[in-house]
């Protein structure tokens, strides 16, 4: 792999958040109780950065190691901000892996994330205005206005695209980082062996638990990405189930689950959002416009959810639909433009960085075993 010195890496980073001189004195990593000797940061990639070592930074898992807690921050005495870097070079990151070059558009240019968002809202509107069903006017028949069977196909087909996206740029992470920047081979039998690695970290999150103090941030991140992954699932596999004009007691699991999933997403996204515009955390002190988006566009989709319900529940069949319409006018855009090329992407590339570590790691340490019982066999 090559170490040369990239003069443009710096300028490059600098769009994509914060960077900035460092003494290299190394107190951010004595803090950060994610930092090990395997995986030692934030200050070695900081130095990788600065120095422009563009295939070191490409290659590198640290950045995603990082869960943001901020005490590296704190401890800083140059006051670089040390844990936005991490955030920055994720930024950089998800646009290095997306081969579209959507990403690096979408994270260097709000005219470009408002103009994407637009044109799949504007593209959507077309489609309902094209394909939706009679208006039935003296009762709520939502699945006359937007038959459930065509709003499913929709669903599956739009899943298909977001997944072929999402995994061929998880497939160039692991590029990167596996194959680019090797120091070790690796067996297949070891990518197996700890998949278990990568389904715990995806489903519990456990890292938070390892900052200090962040239990109260694990549970909220943990409840926000139930309520987002469970309202998926709800929409797209089991649309025929969930969108019905049937009125379900108050104990069916289709309005509870519902319920759930729409209060986690409400208090996760207000909290994200107030916590920004406060700026008393550490983590909240610096907002790209990314980090402002994703969260306004899933309040924005809850919100016009919990209106379509209410709307039907009430009996208001036109502005049910009315409602529903705008509804899919701004999730849709918010799933196609920010799962695979957003800020969502964070949620599979943070659990197969961890898995990708543990695999070289079990590879590092198969290595020296190997090589101790080669120094006995040759002593
Ligand atoms: S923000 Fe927290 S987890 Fe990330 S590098 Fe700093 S101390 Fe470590
Ligand atoms: S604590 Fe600050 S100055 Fe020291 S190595 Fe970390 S980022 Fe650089």
């Amino acid at each position: 792999m090559s170490v040369r010195s990239d003069p443009t890496l710096l300028a490059d980073l600098h769009k994509y958040g914060n960077i900035r001189g460092c003494l290299q004195c190394g107190s951010c990593t004595v803090v950060c109780e994610l930092s090990s000797d395997e995986a030692s940061f934030p200050r070695k990639i900081i130095q990788y950065a600065l120095f422009g070592l563009k295939q070191l930074v490409q290659s590198s898992l640290e950045p995603w190691l990082c869960y943001y807690c901020g005490d590296c921050s704190t401890a800083c005495p140059r006051q670089t901000d040390p844990g936005e870097t991490m955030m920055t070079l994720r930024r950089w990151l998800t646009a290095r892996y997306d081969w579209t070059g959507l990403s690096a558009k979408l994270y260097t240019s709000w005219r470009w994330e408002i103009g994407a968002l637009l044109a799949v809202g504007a593209f959507m509107l077309f489609l309902i205005l094209s394909f939706h069903g009679p208006l039935v006017t003296d009762r709520v028949e939502l699945n006359t206005f937007a038959p459930a069977e065509m709003v499913h196909a929709f669903d599956l087909i739009m899943a298909a695209v977001l997944a072929f996206f999402l995994l061929s740029n998880a497939f160039r992470m692991y590029w990167f980082t596996m194959q680019q920047g090797a120091k070790v081979s690796i067996p297949l039998r070891l990518y197996i062996v700890e998949a278990k690695t990568l389904i715990l970290h995806f489903a519990t999150q456990n890292m938070f638990l390892k900052c200090k103090n962040n239990w109260r941030r694990w549970l909220k991140h943990w409840l926000l990405v139930s309520g987002y992954v469970l309202m998926f699932f709800l929409v797209v596999v089991c649309l025929m189930w969930f969108q019905t004009d049937n009125i379900y007691p108050l104990y069916h699991p289709q309005r509870w689950i519902g319920y759930y999933a729409t209060a986690v997403l409400l208090y996760g996204t207000i909290e994200i959002i107030v916590g920004r515009l406060r700026k008393r955390e550490q983590i909240h002190k610096f907002s790209d416009f990314s980090d402002w988006i994703f969260p306004i566009l899933i309040l924005l989709t809850t919100v016009s959810g919990i209106l379509v319900h209410t709307f039907r529940y009430i009996g208001l069949p036109l502005a049910t639909y009315y409602t529903y319409a705008i509804h899919l006018i701004i999730a849709v855009p918010m799933l196609i433009i920010e799962v695979p090329f957003g800020k969502w992407a964070h949620l599979l590339y943070r659990p197969l960085a961890l898995y990708l570590q543990a695999v070289k790691e079990r590879a590092l340490e198969e290595q020296e075993v190997t090589k101790e019982v080669e120094i006995a066999h040759a002593a």
